[in-house]
């Protein structure tokens, strides 16, 4: 580690227990730091320029210089800095963005209810799933689907719906009734000879066998994202999600799109959902609701949702559940001017448009010796990659692909993520097509310096 004693990396060293690292090579290799940053770049502490090609982590839409942002912020915080949503308490802009999301949702939805992270909207709508079927008077009705590769969180409830192993080793997690499925990932999943409309169809019987399994009766909701995202970018095929709702409205169990990462304007649709058809009964928000330049999330809820927690909360005295800082009015002010400059500066077409030339330009790659498969929609993409592309199969251990190539591009500026051996890209709404141009050359440029490597 290259860091003078005293220096905020040695410093960070010494002091920070980093999230999603791993905590004994961070005592080797020490952090980057970074220090400012300007439209789709950040700019680390010794002024090294990386165009961010990961918008944080998927988060960051407006990219990192967006003023009118910082004045919502501003204009909020001198007005009223903090208040709550508890005991029948709350505040204008709180009200504001809870008519804005239920009056944008792409289905007729209800109510909002506000919580400060994907993980805690996760949480809730797990807990509003298990209130209303007790509500209901079918307190059997609790085990909820996912599939594999799913990411939904890590506080407890959400990790154990999340189906990555590493939120799930050494952590003994106490997992509730759950049922894991396939996930609708054609490349891998797929069988020899399968088209991906009988791959589809396959899912769909499996879904109809697993609930058969457990009992129609005992299973109360399918959690999903519409495009799996840090389980690989994974885009489902085309009649997937028309079949895997036929099964679930044949044994009345509730859809939540978890719409975390593809949530305003990601997939070139406001939402995941309009994306690929959805008709969820809740729809967990956050994200690019607010760029992320505060934390911010959001929990949509039907009528079917919303009636029985209304009757019960009526007769036992109160919804017993809420965050200190839920509905912050800081964040709502930002969230709402998020959803403004989404809207009118046009950024859910430009996804469109721009993304068209990022995955234009990534699938120009895909005859690299290095690619198995590049997919994505929009502006979220992922290169797979491989070292025989025959076998599909990457260097023996699984991941060391994936961190040679990532690094060979941090080297180079370009900020992505290695999700095991396939990289991820899910650059800011606002990158123009030069910038996809740069890092379409970047990627090109990492690929061939890491194949030189593994031939050396
Ligand atoms: N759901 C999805 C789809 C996500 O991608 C994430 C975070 N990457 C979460 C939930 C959890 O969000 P948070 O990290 O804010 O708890």
């Amino acid at each position: 580690m290259s860091t003078t004693p005293n220096s905020p990396e040695a410093r960070d060293v010494a002091y920070h227990l980093h999230a999603y690292t791993n905590a004994k090579k961070h005592e080797e290799v020490g952090p980057l730091l970074i220090d400012r940053g300007e439209g789709v770049y950040v700019y680390d502490n010794h002024g090294k320029r990386y165009l961010e090609a990961m918008s944080g982590l998927w988060s960051v839409g407006l990219g990192f210089s967006e003023k009118r942002l910082v004045e919502a912020a501003t204009r909020q915080m001198e007005r009223l800095p903090y208040y709550h949503t508890f005991t029948h308490k709350g505040h204008n802009p709180v009200a504001d963005l809870a008519e804005k999301l239920v009056t944008m949702a792409p289905v007729p939805m209800s109510k909002a209810f506000f919580t400060n992270s994907g993980s805690e909207a996760i949480d809730t709508a797990l807990k509003m799933i298990w209130y209303r079927s007790n509500a209901l008077g079918k307190p059997e009705k609790k085990k909820i689907i996912v599939r594999n590769r799913a990411y939904h969180g890590v506080t407890i409830a959400a990790a154990a719906l999340t189906s990555l192993p590493a939120n799930h080793n050494s952590f003994d997690l106490i997992v509730p009734d759950v049922i894991r499925l396939t996930a609708p990932h054609f490349y891998r999943e797929g069988k020899p000879g399968e088209t991906e409309e009988q791959f589809a169809t396959r899912l769909a019987e499996e879904l109809d066998a697993a609930i058969q399994a457990a009992g129609p009766d005992t299973v109360a909701a399918m959690f999903a994202e519409p495009l799996q995202g840090a389980g690989g970018v994974i885009v489902p095929p085309a009649t997937y999600w028309e079949k895997i709702q036929a099964v679930l409205a044949k044994y009345d169990i509730l859809l939540v799109a978890d719409e975390v990462i593809c949530g305003f304007g990601r997939t070139g649709s406001m939402f995941g959902c309009e994306t690929f058809n959805l008709k969820p009964d809740m729809m967990a928000l956050s994200k690019q609701i607010s760029s992320s330049y505060i934390p911010a999330s959001a929990l949509l809820i039907n009528k079917r949702v919303y009636g029985p927690i209304r009757e019960r909360s009526g007769e036992i005295g109160t919804f017993g559940h809420g965050f200190t800082a839920g509905g912050h009015p800081v964040a709502s002010a930002v969230s709402l001017e998020t959803i403004r400059i989404i809207e009118e500066d046009g950024l859910v077409e430009r996804a469109g448009e721009v993304g068209a030339k990022l995955q234009a330009g990534l699938r120009s790659l895909a005859d690299h010796p290095l690619v198995g498969e590049v997919r994505g929609m929009a502006l979220i993409a992922a290169i797979e990659l491989v070292t025989d592309k025959e076998a599909k199969t990457a260097l023996p251990t699984p991941g060391q692909l994936g961190a040679m190539v990532n690094a060979n591009l941090q080297e180079a500026g370009i900020i992505s993520r290695a999700m095991v051996d396939a990289l991820a890209f899910c650059p800011p709404l606002i990158i123009t097509e030069a910038q996809v141009e740069e890092l379409v050359a970047g990627v090109r440029a990492a690929l061939d310096k890491t194949y030189k490597e593994l031939g050396a």
